[in-house]
């Protein structure tokens, strides 16, 4: 599926503010796309130097795309003060956070008994920690507004688990209970928030799989393909939206070719 595949732009966002955290690539690229395709103005969060290149391509297409102009930050999600800055950063430059995606995320494999805590810890750091930084400064400005949309990328993984991947399984599973537990806790000042739970998208995350795994991942699959980025990105869409995503909260959907059915 390639980017002109998709129709063209709508209004669905339009007027939020929308921050993507680990957006200079991936489904976090393709969610940005298809924010700014709905008019939110959309911050582009993106890790560090390394990124630096593929975030201002993004931003040029952005641009081109919409009629808002997208800001970029730059910061690791493990380290608070990164993260303070890049939302103090957004409160400078536009003055609110009306949409959070918590999409940065990293993929490792270890068995249990082989796996080094360091990388443990990274998995956890980055994957579900990081989605607690972001979130407690974004909801107090979204209670003041009375809005708010908080969109947490898990896995499908965090479900029903993965081998050699209990680090990440937890996390993912850790991001749907702390999802579940601040829909319920922010639901009266109008905020929701939920998950959505990918099945094997074609991004870099998969790029160091053997073709065995895939084939084989393949054959299990309803659909018998994987997704791509701009098939995920829909959803989010639909979720940030006001009035379409309203009654979603504490929700996981899964655009996952039908692998996991709950
Ligand atoms: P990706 O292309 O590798 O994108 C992940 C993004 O997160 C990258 O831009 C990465 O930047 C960024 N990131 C990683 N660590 C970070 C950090 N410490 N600080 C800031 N940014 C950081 O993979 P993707 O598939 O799009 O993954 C997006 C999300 O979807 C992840 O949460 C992933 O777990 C989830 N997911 C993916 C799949 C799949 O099959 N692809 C399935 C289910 C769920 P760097 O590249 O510089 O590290």
């Amino acid at each position: 599926m390639k980017e002109s595949d998709i129709p063209g732009k709508s209004s669905l966002l339009m007027g939020k503010v929308a921050l993507v955290t680990g957006a200079s690539q991936g489904i976090g690229r393709a969610i940005a796309i298809a924010f700014q395709r709905e008019g939110a103005q959309v911050v582009v969060h993106y890790k560090g130097s390394e990124n630096r290149k593929d975030a201002e391509n993004l931003k040029v297409e952005l641009e081109r795309l919409g009629d808002t102009s997208p800001l970029l930050v730059q910061g690791d999600v493990t380290i608070e003060d990164d993260v303070k800055k890049a939302v103090d950063s957004v409160m400078d430059k536009i003055g609110r956070i009306d949409i959070l995606v918590n999409n940065a995320g990293v993929l490792s494999q270890y068995e249990v008994h082989k796996m080094p805590v360091d990388e443990w810890d990274r998995i956890i750091g980055t994957n579900l920690r990081s989605v607690f930084l972001f979130t407690r400064l974004v909801v107090p400005g979204m209670i003041e507004r009375k809005w708010g949309r908080i969109i947490n990328i898990a896995s499908q993984l965090g479900q029903i688990g993965g081998e050699e991947m209990a680090h990440y399984s937890a996390s993912k599973a850790g991001i749907i209970g702390f999802t579940k537990s601040i829909a319920r806790e922010l639901g009266k000042h109008n905020i929701t928030a939920n998950c959505i739970a990918p099945g094997p998208i074609e991004t870099d995350m998969l790029k160091e799989e053997t073709d065995e795994w895939r084939n084989s991942k393949l054959s299990e699959l309803p659909l018998k393909r994987f997704g791509y980025p701009e098939e995920v990105a829909p959803t989010a869409v639909l979720l940030a939206s006001d009035p379409r995503g309203n009654l979603y909260t504490g929700q996981t959907l899964g655009p996952n070719s039908g692998d996991v059915m709950l």
